[in-house]
């Protein structure tokens, strides 16, 4: 078949699971989800076995998602104490830190029990109890691992705010969830710049409604600026606690943490994910996806206050006893190879990035890849939006030299895990497509007006979900009303991932973009992701954003905003080139309209573009851009307003 990738024979046969395997599960998860998820569950410790498995409904309104309702279990026992007596001295965690000539970190099992147990006892000192609400607002240092499992640990609840975060959006999460504790550092190295994170703390608590104490942990040394009260250094207080720290028992309904979503669509939604369920799903997917074995070293390049990195950097490898790989930098510092540097000197086998990354580095070219050895590397994946197949197969071809399958993982902060992703052992794979769904998940393809279910294999929609599965979020934190309006309100009966999808002959899901983000062209609705990944399919487009714009004779115009490959520089003809390319490419009711020239995007600080503000540009409405508190570089909207051209 066209473009079909196949897995190498010797892969297939070393993997977990192979295609007739996958279906043979797939089948049954779906058929006897009891039966299935009550076997799955004995890949964790659990403190009392659950009887009750599965307890879920989607009816509007009464939803209600509960999984393994009378177990009990400790998530940090999970990822760290039982691992003890069997890989005590192997490591959990490998550190890499942000500047190069600094020595990276080993941490075992063994001192990663140490160190989550003394910080836990410090976080008890502080008064945190089972059920309280402790913000962590730390660079990607061990210590933001420590402190989600110390959480874990004394049944508090995390809630991981990104780095990255101004003052403002940390105030408003800390408000939200009404945090006891904020965990920083004095400063954030990233890049070579450092971020005065206990400077943003100050500013924050500043114009919070509460008075929570903050831990600090030392990373720069750099002076900082204590408050009047309610201070603490993190070693300074680790020097009264002892190192013993019984994990509390947590039913597996209780929340285990919050994070809020990307803001890519709105105002961020306070996710709450469960103990059991959620680990349960964390584990199963790491193991399956990446095709995980003892032994292996994963990387996931995602920061911690993702979803991504809570599911790949922290929960899952650690719930699978594996090595993890953390990286405190960015991929493009000292210079745009560092990631495969970082790849050769750790030996990683499984490399996890995303889209934003992977065009990033395919515009500075090639150079800078080669010359690294990256024949440890046996699995590639992608997560975070479509990967357009220009990408894809720069990242097949010069980064897994055509041998190691790409797993292209679709997923959201609400799923806890990946819902539809190959295996690498079991899924042939397409360019762009994110193939089939994982163990337990049953898609289904909605008409957007109708609501109606096809039934058709080939075919296309909005992508929903028709039951539960264990990592499923359970509830918006303090908001339970938006939780149901949002997921189940429109389409009764199904989870609404808010995602638009095609399905192919072979019933591989494409992914469109967001439903918010189809476009109707004289009568024609199309995602705006099959014209992106043909401009960027251009040899002078590094990146490409369409949205659509009021047009007076088709309803809607197609307006793309365009960053060119390092070295290229704008023209009309250029501009010619590109409508001609992409009338070719798709056809003539995909011809731009207006092509504006971007040196850079709009996106959140997880790199995923907003075409929300986008669109905003281009209807001409600068006045209302909505919630920008998520959005990475504020000037890059300003210069897109000031360079928009007349339509
Ligand atoms: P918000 O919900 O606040 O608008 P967000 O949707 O960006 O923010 P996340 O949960 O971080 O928050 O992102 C999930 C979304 O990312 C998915 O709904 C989908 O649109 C996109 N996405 C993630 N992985 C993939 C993938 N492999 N292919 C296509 N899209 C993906
Ligand atoms: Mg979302």
């Amino acid at each position: 078949m066209k473009d079909m990738h196949e897995p190498a024979p010797d892969l297939v046969r070393a993997a977990h699971i192979d295609s007739d395997g996958y279906a043979e599960m797939y089948a049954r998860s779906v058929n006897d989800p009891e039966g299935f998820w009550g076997d799955e569950a004995k890949r964790l410790d659990w403190i009392t076995q659950p009887t009750k498995i599965k307890n879920t409904t989607f009816a509007y309104p009464d939803v209600s998602i509960k999984w393994f309702e009378d177990g009990e279990l400790n998530v940090a026992a999970n990822c760290v104490d039982r691992h003890l007596e069997t890989r005590g001295d192997q490591t959990a965690i490998i550190w890499e830190p942000d500047d190069v000539s600094d020595e990276a970190q080993h941490i075992t099992y063994r001192e990663l029990h140490t160190r989550v147990c003394k910080f836990a006892n410090v976080l008890k000192e502080l008064g945190v109890k089972k059920g309280d609400r402790v913000v962590i607002y730390l660079p990607m240092i061990p210590e933001a691992a420590y402190a989600m499992l110390a959480c874990a640990r004394i049944g508090a609840i995390h809630s991981i705010v990104f780095a990255g975060f101004s003052p403002d959006a940390l105030a408003n999460r800390v408000d939200d969830c009404e945090a006891k504790v904020v965990i920083t550092s004095d400063g954030a190295p990233r890049g070579g710049r450092v971020t005065n994170l206990k400077d943003n703390v100050n500013q924050a608590l500043v114009h919070s409604a509460e008075d929570p104490a903050v831990l600090i942990v030392k990373r720069t040394g750099q002076q900082i600026a204590f408050r009047s009260n309610g201070d603490y250094w993190l070693h300074e207080m680790e020097e009264k606690v002892g190192d013993d720290c019984p994990p509390e028992t947590m039913n597996a309904e209780d929340p285990l943490f919050i994070l809020y979503t990307s803001g890519s669509t709105g105002k961020p939604k306070g996710v709450v994910h469960s103990s059991g369920g959620y680990l349960l799903y964390a584990a199963i997917t790491h193991q399956y996806t990446f095709d995980y074995h003892d032994g292996d070293v994963f990387w996931c390049t995602a920061d911690v206050g993702w979803v991504t990195g809570h599911s790949y950097i922290v929960y899952g490898p650690l719930a699978n006893g594996a090595t993890t790989l953390m990286f405190e930098g960015v991929p493009t510092y000292p210079d745009a190879g560092r990631f495969w540097a970082c790849c050769e000197k750790h030996k990683v086998n499984q490399f996890y990035t995303a889209p934003t990354a992977i065009r990033a580095l395919m515009g500075k070219g090639t150079s800078f890849v080669e010359g690294y050895d990256l024949s440890s590397i046996r699995i590639l994946g992608t997560v975070g939006e479509p990967i357009n197949p220009e990408a894809w197969n720069w990242y097949n071809d010069v980064v897994g030299k055509g041998r190691c399958p790409i797993v292209d993982t679709w997923w959201q902060t609400e799923t806890g895990g990946h819902l539809i992703t190959p295996l690498p052992g079991a899924t042939p794979t397409k360019p762009g497509s994110a193939t089939t769904p994982f163990f337990g998940v049953r898609p289904v393809v909605l008409d957007p007006q109708t609501a109606v279910v096809q039934e058709e294999t080939a075919t296309e929609g909005v992508l929903a979900i028709a039951d539960s599965w264990p990592g499923q979020m359970r509830t918006v934190w303090g908001d339970h009303e938006r939780f149901v309006k949002t997921y189940f309100e429109q389409y009764k009966g199904y989870y609404f991932s808010g995602d638009g999808c095609r399905r192919d002959e072979d019933g591989y899901y494409w992914i469109t973009g967001r439903v918010d983000d189809v476009i109707n062209v004289s009568g024609h609705r199309m995602g705006t992701a099959e014209v992106e990944s043909s401009l960027v399919a251009h040899p002078a487009v590094s990146e490409a954003a369409v949205v659509g714009y009021p047009h007076e004779v088709k309803g809607q115009g197609i307006y793309c905003y365009v960053t060119l490959m390092e070295g290229q520089e704008p023209s009309d003809a250029l501009v010619k080139e590109l409508q001609t390319h992409v009338r070719s490419d798709i056809g003539p009711i995909a011809k731009p309209d207006v092509i504006q020239w971007a040196p850079g995007l709009p996106k959140t600080r997880s790199g995923k573009i907003m075409r929300r503000i986008l669109r905003k540009i281009a209807e001409n409405d600068f006045g209302s851009l909505g919630d920008t508190s998520t959005l990475a570089e504020p000037e890059v909207v300003d210069h897109l307003i000031a360079n928009r051209p007349q339509t």
